[in-house]
């Protein structure tokens, strides 16, 4: 009889231990995949989500890292490897989710060097270097995922910077599905809408005023959750989804239409 866990795929989700890469962790457990998370801070809430893979019978794994700090991705990449040699032997990845960061909020008047810097840092360049890092971990026919934001489309005051830098995510997306099509690797990126997460401060999840008014610009009538969000970029890493490439899918509940 084949041994099962040779058959079995990996895949990365930065920002696992919680919110939407916490979902998108199950979501992808529960079609299949073996799962590394990543996180910052949160060491115990992301070996939590790394038992609760455990527990719907895939390997899973919980790595630190800090997607701003680019000079540790080697060291990163490094820890990576033997932990996908230890899951079976081979160090191959299916795909990289590039979900890991946060949000600030701010008016264009009020955003200093630091918090433009920071934003940059975490949600463009670390996510640029970390996929440059680890492309040849990735696996011919792989897949990889940016999550971006319905604020790369839609201008709410507060998120100039942020909203800039998602936008920054979603060309990237189109050079790396071009420039990787020949490794037969596709690359979209998923913009949520609001999520009722950490994300924020927890704003929206947490202030009724915030919460009420997504909700009434949402075609759906409520606010997202990442439960909403997490299953649709599992299903970009199924094998049903492999033509899907290059693209930006909005999964919000019809936000601002
Ligand atoms: P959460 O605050 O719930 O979770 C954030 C996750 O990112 C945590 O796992 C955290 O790790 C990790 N993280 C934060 N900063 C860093 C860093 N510098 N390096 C590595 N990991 C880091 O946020 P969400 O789940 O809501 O957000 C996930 C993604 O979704 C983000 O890219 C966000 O921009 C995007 N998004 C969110 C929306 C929302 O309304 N919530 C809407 C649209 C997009 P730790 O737990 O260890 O701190």
């Amino acid at each position: 009889m084949s041994d099962p866990t040779k058959t079995r795929k990996t895949i990365l989700v930065t920002g696992g231990s919680r919110g939407l890469g916490r979902h998108t962790a199950l979501a992808a457990a529960r079609s299949g995949f073996d799962v590394v998370i990543t996180y910052r801070s949160q060491r115990e809430a992301a070996e939590a989500v790394s038992n609760e893979i455990e527990a719907l019978g895939r390997q899973a794994a919980a790595l630190s890292l800090d997607t701003s700090e680019v000079a540790s991705f080697d060291d990163f990449a490094t820890r990576l490897t033997h932990q996908l040699r230890a899951f079976r032997g081979s160090t191959q990845l299916h795909g990289l989710v590039n979900n890991a960061g946060i949000g600030l909020d701010a008016s264009i008047e009020t955003t200093s060097e630091e918090m433009f810097d920071q934003l940059v840092n975490i949600h463009f360049k670390g996510v640029f270097f970390l996929t440059q890092k680890l492309l040849p971990l990735i696996e011919d026919g792989g897949r990889i995922v940016n999550v971006s934001s319905g604020l790369a489309r839609v201008a709410l005051p507060g998120y100039a910077v942020y909203g800039s830098v998602k936008g920054a995510i979603e060309v990237f997306t189109r050079f790396l599905a071009k420039e990787l099509g020949p490794r037969k690797i596709t690359a979209n990126c998923v913009a949520p809408g609001g999520l009722e997460t950490d994300f924020g401060g927890g704003a929206l999840r947490d202030i009724p005023q915030v919460n009420e008014y997504i909700a009434s610009q949402t075609a759906l009538g409520r606010a997202g959750l990442p439960g909403d969000v997490g299953p649709v970029i599992a299903a970009l890493l199924s094998e049903s989804h492999g033509w899907v490439n290059g693209q930006r899918i909005e999964v919000s509940g019809g936000w601002f239409l």
